[in-house]
């Protein structure tokens, strides 16, 4: 039998552990290790709560979990736990797929102000992740600077843009709710350090802010090239730009605004025990379209800055990592080399890039290389000596059975409009599984 480890159970993992699936067959054992007691990382902790259709996806990962072949072990820290040295003694593989769950930081002065949140913890925030259930994000300013002209940057500013009633059918966590409910904001402005052709988001995730009950994009038609200009963009591209051209056309009268800046790079963040204004720099294009200071400054008055300026993934002890491109060294999936064992899979091998299905390629070819690296399986223990040693050390792992009672129970307490409550302490998740799905 081969025995393979996948840590971390979001998207990666789940691919990984699907093409295990299709290529060995029943000769195959995986064990989807993650540190909390629930599976699915970035569709639970990421994937906006009011985009329910993408987060659909984590009917195929059951699916995947309730083959025999396939075993997830929560509430279990590699590292702490178990070592990746203790692993490679019980599995014929590795396979890290942690995602990239820390903020890259911004690197200029004043970001380490109260105020300055990174969008790790304020999508894990209203998303209910146990890590930053208790964020408390300043609401009570009139407007919040939002870092990065990406999909995240979305996210948060339809998130902070949304009333109570926009909510219905998501499962943002109730904490968060409340808190937007209360709060102050009226004008968030979204920061791109190069102009509306360099954009990041995608066409359907800016469309939606064209839709919204109480705010409106306002963009500003002197920040675009000639129209003509637009044909050089590929279709995608294209359409995002369309889009941004009809928001500066089109401009609705409501009390909330989503005011992109272009050309604006953040120099300074201003305050003195919390966020009171970020500095921005005027900026323009070289000739390698890079962002490039102008000399030309402005103050912008906020209560709050969230970077949305990409992730990186948290180094595990042993394992080569890159600091610059916040993930672990390893060419094409591969760590350490053929016959290390040792593979990475997701935005753990590329950075944060790509949609949730990028990931499912990446897994197969992941699992490629294995069974090129290791045509036999060593004879090694598998799952059940992960299984010995947890219990030695007195470590109590979730199982899919497990996270299907929380799953219950999180259905059973979920407010009317909403399809869950999350669980946002890992004591409760663990009551559940003691009181048997009960909530
Ligand atoms: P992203 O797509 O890489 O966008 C990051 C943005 O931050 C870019 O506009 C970038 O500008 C800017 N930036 C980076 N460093 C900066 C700095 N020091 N100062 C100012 N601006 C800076 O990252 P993301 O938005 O975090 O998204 C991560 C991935 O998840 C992406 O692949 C995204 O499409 C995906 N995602 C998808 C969805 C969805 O499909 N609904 C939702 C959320 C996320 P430059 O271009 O100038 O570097």
């Amino acid at each position: 039998m081969r025995h393979v480890a996948v840590i971390g159970s979001g998207p990666a993992g789940f691919y990984t552990a699907e093409a295990c699936l299709k290529t060995f067959g029943a000769q195959v054992r995986v064990d989807l290790i993650d540190r909390l007691p629930v599976p699915y990382g970035l569709i639970r902790s990421g994937v906006a709560p009011d985009h329910q259709s993408i987060k659909a996806v984590t009917k195929r990962y059951a699916g995947v979990a309730g083959e025999e072949q396939v075993r997830f072990v929560g509430n279990v820290t590699v590292g702490r736990d178990v070592s990746v040295e203790e692993l490679r003694g019980l599995y014929d593989a590795i396979v890290i797929s942690t995602g990239a769950p820390a903020d890259r930081p911004l690197g200029i002065p004043g970001d380490d102000l109260p105020g300055v949140i990174g969008s790790a913890a304020f999508v894990g925030w209203y998303n209910g992740h146990t890590d930053f259930a208790s964020l408390a994000p300043p609401l009570h300013g009139h407007t919040v600077a939002v870092v990065g002209h990406g999909n995240v940057a979305l996210d948060v500013a339809r998130i902070l843009a949304k009333l109570a009633h926009e909510f219905e059918g998501s499962d943002i966590a109730a904490h968060a709710l409340d808190a937007l409910g209360l709060s102050q904001v009226r004008r968030i402005v979204l920061l791109g350090r190069r102009g509306p052709h360099q954009i990041a988001m995608t066409p359907k995730e800016l469309g939606e802010l064209g839709h919204l009950a109480r705010a409106a994009p306002l963009v500003d038609p002197s920040a675009f090239p000639p129209e003509e200009v637009d044909a050089t963009l590929d279709p995608g591209q294209r359409k995002s730009v369309a889009l941004l051209r009809g928001f500066a056309a089109e401009q609705q009268d409501k009390p909330v605004t989503i005011d992109f800046r272009f050309f604006a790079a953040p120099r300074e963040v201003l305050g003195t025990n919390e966020v009171e204004a970020i500095r921005i720099e005027r900026t323009r294009l070289d000739a390698d379209d890079r962002a490039v200071g102008t000399g030309e400054r402005e103050d912008i008055p906020c209560g709050m800055v969230v970077t949305c300026i990409g992730y990186r993934s948290i180094a595990i002890p042993g394992l080569d990592y890159d600091e610059k491109l916040g993930r672990f060294v390893n060419e094409e999936g591969r760590i350490g080399g053929a016959g290390s064992g040792l593979y990475c899979a997701g935005w753990a091998r590329r950075g944060p890039t790509g949609t949730i299905g990028t990931n499912r390629p990446d897994g197969f070819q992941v699992v490629e290389e294995m069974a090129r690296d290791l045509p036999e399986p060593a004879g090694k223990p598998g799952g059940a000596g992960l299984d010995s040693l947890l219990a030695a050390r007195g470590v109590h792992a979730t199982s899919f059975a497990d996270w299907q009672q929380i799953e219950a129970a999180e259905i059973a307490r979920a407010r009317e409009g909403s399809p869950r409550e999350k669980f946002t302490d890992i004591a409760d998740m663990m009551a559940a599984v003691e009181g048997g799905g009960e909530a």
